[in-house]
């Protein structure tokens, strides 16, 4: 599609790609390929040399004891569960403004999601409704097990308040950090925040493979065993010793071979990536409503999302698109009024926030590779999409 330039700039050479993984893949082409080609040398495609390789360079570059790679995210989420017996009777609080996997790992264990609204500024589980998320499991006769809190859009959620929390409530806490993996709080990196942590490698998120993978993360050495067998279809001490139900749920080794190669650009690409939000927030903070960060927390910008008035949205998006900006909408549904998910419980009636945020939200491109001639550009061209309509919503 051809981009028109604003007056008094460049000629627009190429689109603006949502998430640039050409860009990425050109600086670091040649180590990927011969990555790749020492595991058509070596031949041990599955549970290769590579995967406990990428394991310590994971457990190095978050500071967890333990790192399990795994097939994808929703199996790392699936197989942590599955390793503290998450089941039938078990009600996982979890927030309603997430990525399906979220609530459908917690389903498919047998076990019932009880939804939470989230907090309006920073799109996290709202701490504050954990209580009544109790009462609300212990009314349908459901045993409160654990909090998966979910660290959308790379920002973590606020652990502090939920860890003393689950720890009153001897409940444990799954971070569901398949955004934020790279993020840090005062307490520590994503990877240590929880009892267990599940990140994603899909592509398209801050560190991506290509295809798909995800990692575990824990300190409890003995919760490391049974996830590390779970993994291998419930494996004991040796291939045909099965000690547990398990799954496949094992990465590629060339998947992890092309994570070792990615991760070394990582942290680079994850100063950029702030360099950019900070950016979007100065030149938007007072066009729209930006997402607020807490102090001492970096967050790891898998996108960056703003609300819009409603009623303005599917117009700005269709500008934006017409001066060749791609935007998203993550996530126009929120879980509780998923035909799949509409009879499982929530805290209260309406989950106000998390709806409106469906309604509100649109995420602008966001990825390491964007020029700062290119964000200049998505910023004027919201400003303008945005002054043909109404305010900003109001706080
Ligand atoms: C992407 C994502 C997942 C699932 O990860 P996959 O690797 O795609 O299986 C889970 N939770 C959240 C919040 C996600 O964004």
């Amino acid at each position: 599609m051809e981009a028109s330039s604003p007056a008094g700039t460049e000629p627009i050479s190429k689109p603006i790609e949502f998430v640039d993984l050409k860009a990425q893949q050109q600086r670091i082409r040649g180590r990927i390929e011969r990555a790749i080609g020492r595991v058509l040398d070596h031949g041990q495609y599955i549970m290769g040399p590579e995967v406990p390789e990428l394991e310590r360079k994971l457990e190095e570059f978050c500071g967890s004891r333990h790192a399990i790679a795994c097939a994808s995210g929703t199996d790392a989420l699936l197989i942590a569960m599955m390793a503290k017996g998450v089941g039938p009777g078990d009600a996982i609080i979890c927030p309603a403004f997430t990525y399906p996997a979220t609530a459908e790992t917690i389903v498919l264990l047998g076990a019932s999601p009880v939804f939470v609204d989230v907090d309006p500024d920073t799109f996290n589980i709202d701490a504050a409704q954990l209580p009544a998320a109790i009462v609300a499991a212990n009314k349908l006769g459901l045993r409160p097990k654990a909090i998966i809190a979910v660290d959308l859009f790379g920002l973590p959620a606020d652990y502090e308040a939920i860890q003393s929390f689950a720890g009153r409530e001897q409940l444990w806490v799954l971070a569901d950090a398949a955004q934020s993996f790279g993020a840090s709080t005062r307490r520590g990196k994503v990877g240590t925040l929880g009892l267990i942590t599940a990140t994603s490698f899909f592509p398209a998120k801050g560190l991506g493979c290509y295809g798909d993978g995800g990692a575990i993360f824990t300190d409890d050495a003995s919760l490391a065993d049974v996830a590390r067998s779970i993994r291998l279809h419930g494996q004991g001490k040796h291939k045909y010793d099965i000690v547990r139900v398990g799954v496949n749920g094992r990465i590629d080794t060339i998947q992890a071979a092309i994570l070792i190669e990615k991760l070394r650009i990582f942290a680079g690409e994850l100063e950029t990536r702030q360099v950019v939000a900070e950016a979007y927030t100065r030149g938007l903070g007072n066009v729209v409503r930006t997402s607020s960060v807490p102090n001492g927390t970096t967050p790891a910008w898998s996108s960056y999302t703003v609300r819009v008035s409603a009623d303005r949205r599917d117009g700005m998006r269709k500008e934006l698109h017409e001066v060749g900006i791609p935007t998203q909408i993550y996530y126009p549904t929120p879980m509780h009024h998923q035909a799949a998910y509409r009879n499982y419980p929530t805290v209260g009636k309406r989950l106000a926030h998390a709806e409106r945020l469906c309604r509100e939200v649109i995420s602008l491109p966001m990825h390491a590779y964007l020029a700062a001639a290119d964000q200049t550009r998505i910023i004027g061209a919201v400003t303008s999409a945005t002054q043909k309509s109404a305010r900003p919503p109001t706080r």
